[in-house]
């Protein structure tokens, strides 16, 4: 099968967040489960940097009179062993040559021509899937998030005389960022007029990314079953609850692995102290490591809690806030690495340097610090409003850290609550909390202090979380199952 992944994010060329660790992640996975798969990216500097070899595959018009370059090469970064993995490159340095954030400026502000560098890669997809390679031709376009979900309607506007659709899934990464233009750039996306109405991408008089991608797509995963559910509800539907009930018998989900090349304590790059569940003593030496680094107090005894997050509203922050004494006053550690929200950022930072000995911040982006957190400290906080699937509670298992969740989206789908049942049984693998409550947070960091003193029970509970496969095999599996079965529908 010839699978073109569309995507504005790859690890570890450029990543603001999951999307990019399952963009880089899959691939790989669906090679080693005998995909032909390929990547479509645009030509942000840092792709650009990362294309070995390039080649001119072709070029076509974007709808506003500009002439988009197809570059062909190998990503080596993103490969593993004997699975290179090969891309499409858009090269359009007036789109894409813009370095830092991909989609904003400095200032935090939306590029003002979102919709033409989007509208380009959804373009570039259907060309790939219509003949601009002349060597290679996707027979399905798996595109994930907004920006590539202007590919699906593409597809679907495309007409080659020949009637023959070319089959798409589209990935939801997080239903709440959805790609929302004015409607006067709609002539700049290329597509019929008629697509332009409440059974296509218009949504409430403006442009919709993501309806074009909930719309069109012949199959819609998400990355967790419960999201899947969720989203189909007006509490977590974004507004597009009613969409997506109409299409849930094309709606499922398939749960996020964890790329164990990236995200393993027994060889991590980033660690100076490797570890694994039968010999833990490097992650002693981690915790060590780390409070010296933070300026924490070096304590074995104090568990440190820990968040590496994007700093949003959804994740869930002002809960930790709120809850901070519960976690200070019993003799506890909070560290926190994480960069958004001015507000959330500032609040941290003055706790931190009202009480350094027991709270870290660092703001920005560290992939290597994070790396060192997720080993280092003893429980994750990931207690967020909603979560599409989340990614760091997983890593918190592989590192022997307790995730401390609400249950919610996908950490409801990672984490078993730890209770006499589930420590009788040996499913426990974390701690999970229902209301997005202050008290109910709470509650959730006394049970973590109360594990943590009972020294046994906390080690049997993280070698179960650290048994957890979380294999790419298996998902990568799921995903090869789907797209057989769309690419011999009739
Ligand atoms: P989301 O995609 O909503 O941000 P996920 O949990 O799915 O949340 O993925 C977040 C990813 O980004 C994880 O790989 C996490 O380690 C990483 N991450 C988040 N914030 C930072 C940061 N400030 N520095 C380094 N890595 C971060």
């Amino acid at each position: 099968m010839r699978i073109l992944q569309v995507s504005a994010e790859i690890f570890p060329l450029l990543k603001t967040g999951g999307l990019a660790d399952i963009a880089g992640a899959l691939p790989p996975a669906l090679l080693a489960a005998g995909c032909d798969i390929r990547v479509l990216l645009p030509g942000f500097p840092a792709v650009m940097a990362g294309l070995k070899d390039p080649v001119r595959v072709g070029a076509f018009g974007t709808p506003w009179g500009d002439q988009v370059e197809v570059l062909f090469g190998a990503l080596p970064a993103v490969s593993q062993g004997a699975h290179t993995v090969f891309a499409y490159v858009l090269s359009a340095p007036a789109l894409y040559n813009r370095p830092g954030n991909p989609y904003e400026d400095a200032h935090k502000q939306a590029y003002a021509d979102n919709h033409r560098r989007f509208a380009a890669l959804g373009w570039a997809a259907a060309h790939l899937a219509h003949g601009l390679d002349r060597l290679w031709r996707a027979q399905l376009v798996h595109a994930h998030d907004w920006h590539a979900a202007l590919a699906p309607a593409c597809l679907a506007a495309w007409n080659d005389g020949r009637g023959a659709r070319v089959p798409s899934v589209f990935t939801i990464h997080n239903l709440a960022y959805q790609g929302v233009f004015w409607p006067q750039n709609f002539p700049d996306l290329g597509l019929p007029g008629p697509m332009f109405s409440m059974h296509g991408l218009e949504y409430y008089g403006q442009i919709s990314f993501m309806k074009a991608g909930l719309t069109y797509a012949s199959h819609i995963t998400t990355v967790s079953p419960t999201y899947a559910r969720e989203i189909q509800t007006p509490e977590q539907g974004c507004g597009l609850d009613g969409l997506l009930r109409d299409r849930a018998g094309s709606l499922s989900g398939i749960l996020n692995a964890v790329d164990d090349h990236v995200w393993n304590p027994a060889k991590d790059v980033h660690l100076k102290h490797h570890f694994d569940v039968r010999n833990m003593a490097g992650k002693a030496l981690n915790k060590a490591a780390l409070q010296t680094e933070m300026g924490l107090a070096v304590s074995a005894d104090a568990p440190l809690f820990a968040v590496v997050s994007r700093l949003t509203e959804q994740k869930g922050l002002p809960l930790v806030l709120a809850g901070l004494d519960e976690i200070i006053g019993r003799g506890g550690q909070l560290l926190v690495l994480g960069n958004g929200d001015t507000a959330l950022e500032q609040a941290f930072a003055h706790h931190a340097r009202g009480n350094p000995a027991q709270i870290a911040f660092r703001t920005g982006y560290d992939e290597s610090l994070a790396h060192r957190i997720f080993a280092g400290s003893d429980i994750i906080q990931v207690p967020s409003r909603f979560e599409p699937c989340g990614l760091t509670q997983m890593y918190g298992l592989k590192y022997g850290t307790l995730p401390l969740v609400r249950r919610v989206g996908g950490l409801a789908d990672t984490v078993t609550d730890t209770d006499l049942e589930t420590l009788d049984n040996q499913s426990a693998t974390g701690i999970v909390f229902n209301e997005f409550t202050v008290e109910d947070y709470r509650h959730a960091v006394r049970r973590a202090f109360a594990l943590y003193h009972r020294r046994s029970d906390w080690s049997h509970v993280r070698q179960t979380g650290m048994r957890i496969a979380f294999d790419w095999a298996t998902a990568a599996q799921r995903y090869t199952t789907l797209y057989e079965s769309l690419i011999q529908a009739p």
